[in-house]
């Protein structure tokens, strides 16, 4: 009775056709790495919400810290400041790369790529922005003018959009972390000689350090700071996407600490709010006001309860170096699935730190995507649950929590093992 219950309310006849459930579990609460459902079973959830909850579920740091702020206000409007909102701006002021970082606030990763968009366009004159094949920045006109998806891009080409006039060039991705497949650093040629558009209009490049909706791909070695080569060569802003990446997740405060570069604007999101909605656009001052006031604001920004929850998280991740801890730990991770592959079968591993994917590469079946949906199935009934992605389908996702422990970390590596292997017998 209690799995109909489950299969009742998961299919909802209230539910849109685009918010496909490919988890299936209707979780009633959350501790550290662990969900529950409503028929009381309990799931390693690997996922962290799309990589939102560092401190995993239920953190109580960070829950005192909401309900302190809720007991005050819940939502001034962003022209309203907070005591949280300060605190919040103390702390990234203290972590990001410049000297006086300035602060838009926004509420979704999307409206913060949008920001950042707009920011680039005030701030050179120039209209276009650049993406890379296999980036997602969003699904919000903008956002999704600088995703590589195709099928997420379509119905925005297909369909008009009013007042859409961003166009849609896509620079050749060189994220691919086999250096076979990254052709040589050719490119600030392709950009140049790319046909859809005129390189002096380009205002900037957007790019993430390790690509999560594209299947984890990280930056090759040496990417980054081809990068910020090229776009101060050419007076564009190198905006880098840390949305996913921040705070941690990569085994570093955020993705370009790895090669020292400084990007001209950060976007930040997901862990940012410590389980609510709230984003930001951060850089320096003389870009940042480039934009004139009141031309990027929204009803949610800065809500304070977020603020709260995310001073939290950030003081939190300081003083456990959770940044150090995943890095380990995604180390620990690789090595365990090394060793899952059954005959037949052929994993890659990508990403970096505690953003990691395992790619299926050969599989007993000729369809990958369903191949790995059905390891997935097996997995979630075995009581661990994982996203897919990558452009084919057949990437595992691993963005748990960066305070996962690490018998957590070998149980979901065990599980995935027995779910390969089943799956190909
Ligand atoms: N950029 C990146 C790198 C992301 O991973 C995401 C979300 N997965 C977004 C942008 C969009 O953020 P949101 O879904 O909060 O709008």
């Amino acid at each position: 009775a209690g799995s109909l219950a489950v299969l009742a309310r998961l299919e909802s006849p209230s539910m849109a056709a685009t918010v496909v459930d490919e988890i299936g579990i209707a979780a009633v609460r959350g501790q550290g790495s662990r969900i529950w459902d409503e028929a009381g079973r309990e799931y390693l959830d690997l996922t962290a919400g799309s990589g939102v909850h560092a401190l995993g579920h239920g953190d109580p740091g960070v829950l005192a810290a909401m309900h302190a702020q809720l007991d005050r206000f819940a939502h001034g409007g962003w022209q309203v400041s907070s005591p949280a909102r300060a605190d919040l701006s103390e702390q990234l002021a203290a972590r990001l790369p410049w000297p006086d970082p300035v602060l838009l606030w926004c509420t979704t990763g999307s409206e913060a790529v949008e920001a950042a968009l707009k920011t680039a366009r005030c701030a050179t004159g120039r209209r276009q922005v650049l993406g890379f094949l296999g980036g997602y920045h969003g699904k919000t006109a903008g956002a999704l003018a600088v995703t590589a998806n195709s099928a997420y891009r379509s119905v925005a080409t297909e369909v008009p959009v009013a007042g859409l006039s961003l166009p849609y060039p896509v620079a050749p991705g060189y994220l691919h972390r086999d250096a076979a497949q990254q052709q040589g650093l050719r490119f600030g040629q392709e950009i140049l000689e790319h046909p859809d558009f005129g390189a002096a209009d380009v205002g900037g490049l957007i790019v993430e350090t390790v690509q999560g909706a594209g299947g984890m791909n990280a930056a090759a070695p040496g990417l980054l700071s081809e990068l910020r080569s090229f776009c101060s060569a050419r007076g564009q802003l190198l905006i880098v996407d840390e949305i996913f990446t921040g705070f941690g997740r990569t085994g570093a405060g955020f993705g370009f600490e790895h090669e020292g570069v400084v990007p001209d604007l950060v976007v930040l999101g997901k862990a940012l709010g410590g389980g609510l909605p709230l984003s930001l656009v951060a850089g320096p001052r003389a870009l940042l006001d480039a934009v004139p006031p009141l031309r990027q604001t929204s009803t949610f920004s800065a809500n304070p309860v977020a603020c709260a929850a995310g001073a939290a998280v950030l003081k939190r991740l300081a003083a456990d170096d959770l940044a150090a801890r995943a890095a380990a730990l995604g180390e620990r991770l690789v090595a365990g699935v090394a060793a899952a592959a059954p005959p037949h079968v052929r994993l890659e591993t990508l990403g970096r730190g505690l953003m990691v994917g395992v790619r299926i590469a050969e599989a007993p079946a000729d369809d990958r995507a369903a191949f790995t949906r059905a390891v997935l199935a097996r997995m979630r009934s075995m009581g661990v649950f994982a996203l897919r992605g990558g452009t084919d389908g057949a990437v595992v996702k691993w963005t748990p929590p960066l305070t996962i422990a690490e018998d957590e970390i070998d149980q979901s590596v065990g599980v995935f093992a027995q779910a390969l292997a089943m799956q190909s017998a």
